[in-house]
């Protein structure tokens, strides 16, 4: 008896116009995964079937589970849909589970089956009850669910739902360039813009020497992760010393952080331009730092028109590091590698800054040119999951 593995789609199933344009994207997503796979991929606008060797179950089951726009996914035995032949391979295959109390649920896809499901259930619990000893009905927590699902041509058996990560496959959307930092919140807040459909590429502010090699490392290890959840993830690296350094001599220490997130803004607007990104994403969490506050937000937000998404801007610390632990990026996170955002700390940074003051500071030095200039060094490293390599081999 061939078992596929049954794909469930879940919320887009609420974009009706655009299923087929959803159903294509998460296709692709999913053959681009199992490319390395022997698969067969069968879809329609209710499920998608993966034909699949057993020996390579396992792996593709870890694969599929990575995939945005999944809403559940079992693992089924293929009959034809024929009375007869359900009842036998229900009874068949119930036979080689172990369980107590059960219940039988049946959809009926295909109105021309003979029999409603509302007649069927109870037909295969009886069949079930009178040839399996020791076993009885429990509807509401029963230790397992025979789920049957009948289409025209096959009819479906399954015995476990699992739980897929649901959201919109990557591709239904336009793209986003996330400010990924080395810290806890970034990685998370790209995790979330992927599940909306988004696909990222990331964008990494550094200060060499005042950064080091292993913090890049930490960020690489990062995007790896992230592309997990994906394809392949560009990771754009932005020399900023130059620009930081001129902030740090000219700029009130107050101030500082506000200008630097503004200048870090300024490049970030530019490279959607360049890149094609709709929006700017980071891991801004309302409150959590001076600059996060309200009014930090405002001033800082001023330099760009894009839209600025900031996924767990209202989650707590704590909501935020359990979504990292869930997403295997919480223990990079933690690594003790400094960030250029922390290298040059002001004692009082300002937690209610004015626009007025923060144009004032910006006119005490040059900045266009370095602006220019550290956006004309912008190098990008193309990462995908798994990759072992080092990031002088991904140039
Ligand atoms: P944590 O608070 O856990 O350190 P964080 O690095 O996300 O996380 P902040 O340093 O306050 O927190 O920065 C806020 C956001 O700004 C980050 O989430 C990230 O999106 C962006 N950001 C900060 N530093 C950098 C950087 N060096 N490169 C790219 N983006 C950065
Ligand atoms: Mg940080």
């Amino acid at each position: 008896m061939e078992r596929v593995i049954l794909i469930k789609y879940g919320e887009l199933t609420t974009k009706k116009g655009n299923r087929s344009f959803f159903v294509k994207t998460l296709v692709r997503n999913i053959e681009q995964k199992l490319k390395d796979y022997d698969v067969e991929i069968e879809q329609d606008l209710a499920r998608m079937l993966i034909h699949f060797k057993e020996e390579q179950k396992t792996e593709i089951l870890t694969a599929v589970q990575t995939v945005f726009g999944i809403h559940a996914y079992h693992v089924a035995y293929q009959v034809p849909s024929s009375l007869e032949i359900i009842k036998e391979k229900v009874l068949e295959t119930a036979k080689q589970e172990k369980f107590t109390t059960f219940k039988v649920e049946v959809k009926r896809n295909d109105k021309s089956f003979p029999v409603k499901s509302m007649d069927l259930a109870p037909l295969l619990g009886g069949l079930l009850l009178k040839n399996i000893t020791g076993i009885q009905v429990d509807v509401h927590s029963p230790d397992v669910k025979i789920e049957v699902e009948i289409t025209p041509k096959h009819t479906y058996i399954y015995y476990q739902a699992y739980q897929g990560l649901g959201g919109y496959p990557v591709g239904t959307q336009g793209k986003a360039l996330l400010m990924l930092s080395g810290g806890i919140d970034s990685p998370v807040a790209g995790f979330m813009a992927m599940k909306r459909g988004i696909p990222i590429e990331a964008v990494y502010f550094e200060a060499i020497p005042h950064t080091s090699l292993e913090a890049r490392e930490k960020v690489i290890t990062l995007c790896k992760k992230l592309a997990n959840y994906t394809d392949e993830i560009k990771l754009h690296i932005v020399p900023f010393t130059k620009l930081q350094e001129a902030i740090y001599q000219n700029v009130n220490p107050n101030y500082m952080i506000t200008i630097m997130r503004r200048m870090m803004y300024r490049i970030m607007d530019n490279l959607c331009q360049v890149y094609h990104g709709y929006a700017i994403i980071n891991g801004e969490s309302i409150g959590q730092v001076a600059s996060q506050t309200l009014e930090s937000m405002q001033v800082i937000n001023e330099v760009t028109k894009l839209p600025v998404i900031r996924p767990v801007a209202c989650l707590d610390k704590l909501e935020i590091i359990a979504l990292a632990k869930k997403i295997d990026t919480y223990e990079t996170s933690i690594l003790p590698y400094e960030d250029c955002c922390t290298v040059f700390v002001p004692k009082h940074p300002v937690i209610h800054p004015t626009l007025e003051k923060c144009l004032s500071e910006e006119a005490k030095f040059d900045y266009p040119p370095l602006l220019q200039e550290t956006i004309e060094q912008v190098f990008t490293l193309k990462i995908t999951a798994n990759n072992e390599k080092t990031y002088q081999d991904l140039l």
